[in-house]
């Protein structure tokens, strides 16, 4: 319990970046199984764990961390973290965990935070590597469910309804299972085998997975509903937020997502909806979250001369978390703050050959900081591509009106405490529901879903 005093925090190890900008795999190494037990002996098993609280899945953290810093006993801390996290390998990797449990962890505060997020991730890597397994109900029930979309949200719902016996059919309109997780997050950050292998999983336990098959369009939304005991709505928010200036859509210009999921696309060896080819280009991209930082790294991997990001307020309010902004300073990016664009310049062809920008000033006024444009601040920066990383709201796809589910002023379902929409046995959560948000909330609005739905059948 005084391990903290003598073991220091570990920075997780990184693969040089000569070496992680030639590809899209993973960056981070996966700790060893001494590394995970000297590490998770520095947790001071707090009696109100703040990781534990802040996590928004409630995950067991002291426990698992207990089972292997004390006894490393890494198959009863394979157990606990799967029991409160339908994919803690997954979390574990792409979580901002200085913004979720390791922020909270009472050990932040001048000793270094657990490595939670690393130990998470290792400790299920190491269960697989040794044959342990996620374990579903192996009673069937006589009732079903449809989910619509297959993101995070869908995945846990998915996870917590098979475990309980049910039987799930997910539709996904993309070729393959997984949402932003497959088509959105670069491999980089997660590795798409490791998505892959989660759905199999439930694949093997019977999950009844549509790829392919969009609801609305290839298949009626009432059809799910006549046919099946309850429906979860996972669809995700990819509208992308426009910057409302001119030649914003010409061509040189594209929307973060569907540059992101070109690229993944590229490498499934699949169809592109849309080619953009960086390579020997320069490119700036627009935003400074982690959805623009994403943006930067895969364009410094698809060989981009120069890459740049712009921000239009001040580097101490990027929004994102700091080890990805890090990583992207350390990747070559360059960073431009208080630069807002006014607009897109094109050549007589109607392509682009730069951004007019202005300079801002912020200044602290209430919660978030405002941006002053600074007049006469006027200046111009050369680009070959234009990527936009200005956040999501939800796509309104017609059958849910059609069908009484409501929507609020943001674009998202309306759901009442208990994840329940306006239509009987239909719920919704993850993105569609609260906004762009992150993975783990995703998960926790499948999770949570999926035990109302259980309760209402009563089950
Ligand atoms: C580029 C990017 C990087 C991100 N990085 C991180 C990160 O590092 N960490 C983190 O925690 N979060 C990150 N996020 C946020 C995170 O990915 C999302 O919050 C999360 O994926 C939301 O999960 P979801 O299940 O609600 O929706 P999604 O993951 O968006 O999945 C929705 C799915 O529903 C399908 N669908 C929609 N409509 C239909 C229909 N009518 N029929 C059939 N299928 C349908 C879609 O094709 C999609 O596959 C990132 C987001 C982006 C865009
Ligand atoms: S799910 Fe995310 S927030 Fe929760 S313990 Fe794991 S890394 Fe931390």
């Amino acid at each position: 319990m005084q391990d903290f005093l003598t073991i220091e925090r570990a920075e997780i190890k990184k693969r040089s970046v000569t070496e992680r900008t030639k590809d899209f795999r993973e960056i981070y190494e996966l700790l060893s199984k001494d590394d995970i037990k000297e590490q998770a002996s520095r947790c001071i098993q707090c009696g109100d764990p703040f990781c534990h609280n802040k996590c928004p899945l409630h995950n067991f953290i002291p426990f698992w961390l207990k089972a292997v810093g004390a006894r490393a006993d890494m198959r009863t801390a394979f157990q606990i973290s799967n029991e409160s996290n339908p994919f803690p390998e997954i979390t574990g990797r792409v979580c901002p965990q200085d913004k979720l449990c390791e922020g909270d962890c009472s050990l932040n505060d001048g000793y270094g935070s657990i490595t939670i997020g690393a130990i998470e991730a290792a400790v299920s890597e190491n269960g697989f590597r040794n044959g342990l397994k996620p374990l579903f109900s192996a009673k069937k029930i006589d009732k079903s469910v449809a989910i619509v979309g297959s993101g995070p949200a869908s995945i846990s719902a998915a996870t917590y309804l098979l475990r309980a016996g049910v039987k799930v059919v997910m539709y996904e309109r993309q070729n393959r299972a997984g949402g932003l997780l497959t088509y959105g997050i670069p491999g980089f950050k997660i590795e798409k085998e490791v998505i892959a292998r989660r759905v199999n999983w439930l694949v093997e336990a019977g999950l009844e997975l549509k790829t392919n098959t969009e609801v609305g369009k290839d298949v009626a939304f009432s059809e799910l509903v006549n046919s099946h005991n309850a429906v979860f709505l996972g669809l995700g928010a990819e509208l992308p937020n426009r910057a409302n200036i001119s030649n914003e859509t010409a061509n040189g210009t594209i929307m973060a997502v569907d540059f992101l999921r070109n690229i993944q696309k590229k490498q499934f060896k699949e169809k592109l909806d849309k080619d953009i080819n960086v390579a020997n280009k320069n490119v700036v991209v627009v935003g400074g979250g982690d959805t623009a930082m994403d943006c930067l790294r895969s364009s410094v991997r698809e060989n981009a001369k120069s890459v740049t990001c712009l921000y239009r307020r001040d580097k101490f309010s990027m929004p994102g978390s700091k080890k990805e902004f890090k990583n992207a300073l350390d990747e070559g990016v360059n960073f431009l703050y208080n630069a807002a664009p006014r607009d897109v310049i094109i050549n007589s062809e109607g392509s682009v050959i730069g951004l007019n920008m202005q300079k801002t000033i912020t200044s602290d006024k209430g919660a978030r900081q405002s941006v002053e444009i600074v007049k006469g601040s006027d200046f111009k920066i050369d680009a070959d591509v234009v990527i936009f990383a200005l956040g999501f709201t939800p796509n309104i796809p017609t059958f849910l009106a059609e069908n009484g589910i409501d929507i609020n002023s943001r674009g998202a379902i309306v759901v009442d405490n208990f994840y329940r929409t306006s239509k009987a046995g239909v719920y919704a959560g993850g993105d569609c529901m609260r906004g762009a948000a992150l993975v783990v909330m995703a998960a926790a609005d499948g999770k949570m879903a999926a035990a109302q739905i259980l309760k209402d059948l009563s089950l």
